[in-house]
């Protein structure tokens, strides 16, 4: 069968690049190896990356209305100011998940499910056919373009693009959600021990009380005190120094992101395994941890653990461009900007316990060429395997940017289907204006 545009990966960087192509009139196919479509999104952590610290909303277009439809069934609290994460967008996950299948049926894309990528076929240096293993048999598909939406960059890896990984990755984590919480006993014990949410220095940032007592979603970091004890009690053998959890929209419910391995490559089979039975191993430790040290979680119960270890970097493709620490020295908005970047430089420190996170003043700009294949002409990239170098990638890597970077993929993709050039060739400036009419967001 044939398409003008395949998408391998329908998470936060592969939904929008479908949806768009497909509005702008291609046959567009979106190839998905779980069975629904979101990727880490429905996994209940927040959307990052709408409000830039400087107060500035940067995603508009699909990105914003993913939240907007949400918003009509009570699926997201918006856009709440953060002073750690700049804003959080607390989504109930169910909800993306609908939000999702029913973006792409209005929009016309095909949604092939439980179908993982097994090879690409390349002549002359171009991406012809594409196979998936789907539920049994194999399916072969030819396409246009092609756009790397796994974030491991699979396509990337098969085709022989070219491609970047650091040696020491961050760790993965597995997330997963607890009910019963009595977030008012926890807010009780936080008035009375403001210490529990002192940040290490490495944060670059502090938390607020009002953080946490005037808001109606925040993400708490801290319990270090509480770690100390569980550890001199033997009961705490995590590579974490703080528990991170989000209060989600819904009565006494909270989302936990503190499991972590490291020296886990996801884009290793092997590695991920043993990540997830590692990772397993240590919601149960976090469980009794929960119980029997923080304050308002001892009649908790284990809601749902997310449906699979979630990925923070692996291989990030070379592209046409590539962006650099260098962007932050003047938070460069460059004129050949497809979506701004508005979050902070967020790093879970490679074999430590540690987290840094770099405070950027304003969103910077992420150019189209990071979203074009250096070598494979008619392979893009949307999501955290996009051009961009290791030392700003903490910066990008978050759900709201990589959907922005979708967006731009897929009007793109689209573009250079009608003219009949590759990507490389597509006028940014005219792209820029499709992305504006769309509702998207290119400059402050
Ligand atoms: C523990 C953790 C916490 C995080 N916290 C936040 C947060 O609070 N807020 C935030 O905004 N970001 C957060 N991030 C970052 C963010 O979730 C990811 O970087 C983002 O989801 C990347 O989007 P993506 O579409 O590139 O990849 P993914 O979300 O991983 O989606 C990739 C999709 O491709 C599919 N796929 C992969 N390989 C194949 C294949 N070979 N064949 C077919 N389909 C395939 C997957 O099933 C998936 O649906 C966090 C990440 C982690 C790991």
């Amino acid at each position: 069968m044939y398409y003008d545009v395949i998408v391998v990966g329908g998470g936060p960087g592969g939904l929008p690049t479908a949806i768009a192509a497909a509005r702008a009139g291609m046959k567009t196919l979106v190839i998905e190896r779980s069975s629904a479509l979101g990727g880490l999104a429905i996994s209940g952590l927040p959307l990052l990356g709408y409000v830039d610290r400087a107060g500035n909303h940067v995603l508009g277009g699909i990105p914003q209305e993913f939240v907007d439809r949400m918003e009509k069934v009570n699926g997201t609290l918006g856009h709440v100011r953060c002073p750690i994460h700049n804003s959080l967008t607390i989504i109930n996950p169910n909800w993306f998940r609908v939000t999702a299948f029913e973006m792409c049926e209005e929009a016309g894309v095909d949604v092939l499910l439980y179908s993982e990528l097994m090879d690409v076929q390349t002549e002359e240096g171009k991406i012809t056919r594409v196979t998936a293993f789907c539920r049994g048999e194999k399916r072969s598909f030819e396409a246009k373009i092609v756009i790397d939406a796994t974030g491991d960059a699979c396509v990337a890896a098969l085709a022989g693009a070219w491609y970047e990984k650091n040696e020491k990755l961050m760790p993965p984590s597995l997330t997963f959600m607890i009910g019963n919480v009595k977030i008012g006993e926890f807010l009780d014990y936080l008035e009375k021990h403001p210490e529990s949410a002192e940040l290490p220095d490495t944060y670059g940032m502090k938390q607020t009380k009002e953080q946490f007592f005037d808001s109606v979603a925040f993400t708490f970091t801290g319990f270090a005190e509480l770690i100390e004890k569980a550890r001199e009690n033997g009961d705490y053998k995590l590579p974490r120094d703080r528990i991170i959890f989000m209060k989600m929209g819904e009565p006494g419910q909270v989302m936990v992101n503190t499991t972590r391995v490291n020296d886990v490559d996801t884009s290793d089979l092997d590695d991920v395994i043993r990540g997830e039975f590692a990772c397993h191993k240590q919601v149960k430790e976090l469980m009794h941890f929960f119980k029997t040290y923080a304050p308002g979680f001892e009649d908790c119960f284990l809601a749902s653990i997310s449906p699979c270890l979630g990925s923070r970097e692996s291989r990030r493709i070379v592209g046409e461009k590539t962006l650099t620490g260098e962007a932050l020295e003047n938070c460069d908005i460059p004129p050949d900007t497809v979506v701004l970047a508005g979050y902070n430089v967020d790093v879970h420190v490679p074999g430590t316990e540690r987290l840094s996170l770099q405070p950027v003043r304003h969103a910077i700009g992420i150019p189209y060429g990071c979203l074009v294949s250096k070598n494979v002409p008619n392979l893009m990239v949307a999501g955290r395997c996009a051009s961009v170098a290791s030392d700003i990638y903490g910066l990008t890597r978050i759900m709201g940017t990589c959907m922005g970077m979708g967006e731009a993929a897929g009007t793109a993709a689209a573009m250079a289907v009608e003219q009949g050039v590759m990507p490389k060739d597509v006028d940014v400036r005219k792209l820029r204006e499709r992305i504006v009419k769309n509702g998207g967001i290119v400059k402050l």
